[in-house]
């Protein structure tokens, strides 16, 4: 079911119900309103009637039009009929308890049987002796004027739900419009014309909102896939560089017949080469993985510290002449402190990239690393005094194949800074970068830990502790 149908529904069920309730008052209140009166009028015919008899010995018959069926019967106080108003209708059929019911209570009783209704009242007669009054009658025009309340309520109330569900219809299929514009324009939207946005209009309503908000997904977006086609380009760039200076000293080597020194210089560069696109390609894999499912990365216990040594002497096998330094600020008490759940190959590639930045782009090819504890928290700061990073660089150098111009002599992909940011905000952590030129850059990074600090009196009972140390 549609929302337009839905809310017509809706709005019909509500007004029908209301509409209903609101009959049904008016036809009970009528009904109560009617057997009261004809009570009243009952009872002053039974009263009527008696004294009549008794001052005139007759009662002239006013045929009262209004009523039918209209009767006036005493009873003595043992149940015995003393006068019967009119011969030829029947008598109301009336019990001896509920004779004795009016005798005990002395207050006029309705008793109503189908559409003949009766009263009965006690009179004391001119002997002082209580005699029992039943009037009774048809309230003909009362109850026709019901029927036809009845009537006129009901066929009121199907055609308000008439009118009610056409407007409700109407009333949908305005509101709705602008959602109908919204799906046109949204489906006229693909990969050619992600460019394009939805019209806002002037209103400031909720479907302005969700224009606006489909207007920011756009535009992320478009981003993506504007960095996704650059991605490729770049990617493809970056491969065929190496391929295109292999291919141009082979062919060179190849112009004529070399000396054995030749050929092993020759073939030097090519490694250096191939080395280079393997580590372009491994960068690229990596990044692959890190934007992949994040389901399929094998999440484990990870101890920080253990992971930064490991990196260290990764790279000083390959590269013996760069210095790193790792320092603690201060020893965790708890070793959990140390320790975060993660991808343990993917956290070592981001630290490699961290240090080996840090060496490569340093000319005394030295960084340092500290670690401090904070409560839940793992601070870790990568800083070297190299060349550092001109501002206008600082806000891309996490892009994919992005390098800044400053750096362009010495060797790299681009690849190293955005696989790092994307690991580290795999393990809900955070990359921040500061940098001067000529001063150097450092790197900021936090990352939550599994550890959880004891409850408030374990911790307030260590400060003491250690106050009293101190
Ligand atoms: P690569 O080092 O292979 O060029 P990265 O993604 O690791 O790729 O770095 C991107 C760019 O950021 C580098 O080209 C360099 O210009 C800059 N950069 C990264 N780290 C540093 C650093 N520690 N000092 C100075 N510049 C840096």
């Amino acid at each position: 079911m549609n929302i337009r149908t839905r809310l017509t529904l809706l709005f019909v069920l509500l007004v029908a119900s209301i509409v209903l309730l609101f009959t049904v008052s008016v036809y009970y209140l009528y009904d109560q309103f009617r057997e009261q009166e004809f009570r009243q009028r009952l009872q002053e015919k039974a009263v009527t009637t008696v004294r009549l008899r008794e001052d005139v010995g007759e009662i002239p018959r006013d045929d009262l039009p209004v009523m039918t069926s209209e009767q006036v019967t005493i009873y003595n106080g043992q149940g015995v009929v003393l006068y019967n108003q009119d011969s030829k209708q029947p008598r109301f059929p009336i019990t001896t308890a509920f004779l004795r019911k009016v005798t005990q209570t002395r207050q006029p009783q309705y008793i109503r049987l189908g559409d003949l209704e009766a009263i009965a009242v006690i009179h004391l007669n001119i002997r002082k002796e209580p005699v029992i009054i039943v009037a009774s009658g048809n309230d003909r025009y009362g109850l026709s004027k019901l029927d036809r309340l009845r009537e006129i309520l009901f066929s009121g109330w199907l055609l308000s739900l008439v009118i009610v569900g056409i407007a409700g219809y109407l009333f949908a299929t305005d509101a709705l419009r602008p959602v109908a514009e919204l799906i046109t324009q949204v489906n006229a939207i693909s990969a050619t014309n992600i460019h394009e946005r939805l019209r806002v209009g002037r209103q400031r309503d909720e479907l302005a909102d969700l224009a606006r908000t489909f207007n920011d997904l756009l535009i992320r977006l478009e981003e993506a896939f504007v960095l996704q086609k650059s991605f490729v380009s770049h990617a493809s760039h970056e491969l065929r560089t190496p391929l295109t200076v292999m291919m141009g000293q082979i062919e060179v080597t190849r112009l004529q017949a070399r000396t054995a020194e030749e050929y092993e210089v020759a073939f030097d560069a090519l490694l250096d080469e191939v080395k280079s696109m393997i580590r372009l390609v491994n960068g690229l894999l990596e990044l692959a993985r890190a934007n992949s499912d994040v389901v399929t990365l094998n999440y484990q216990p990870v101890r920080i510290d253990e992971l930064l040594w490991l990196a260290q002497s990764h790279i000083v096998i390959k590269k013996p002449n760069y210095q790193i330094d790792i320092d603690f600020d201060n020893l965790p008490v708890h070793e959990e402190e140390l320790v975060i759940v993660g991808e343990e190959s993917l956290l070592q590639t981001a630290f490699q990239n961290l240090m080996e930045n840090g060496c490569k782009y340093s000319p005394d090819e030295r960084m340092s690393v500290r670690i401090l504890f904070e409560r839940g928290q793992l601070k870790l700061t990568f800083s070297d005094q190299g060349y550092g990073i001109p501002p206008h660089d600082l806000p891309h150098i996490f892009e994919p194949f992005y390098r800044s111009d400053s750096t362009m002599t010495i060797n790299g992909h681009g690849i190293g800074l955005a696989l790092t940011r994307r690991i580290i905000e795999l393990h809900q952590g955070q990359i921040q970068v500061e940098s001067e030129v000529g001063k150097g850059t450092t790197f900021r990074i936090t990352l939550p830990t599994t550890y959880t600090p004891p409850s408030n009196s374990k911790s307030s009972q260590k400060t003491g502790e250690n106050v009293i140390a101190d």
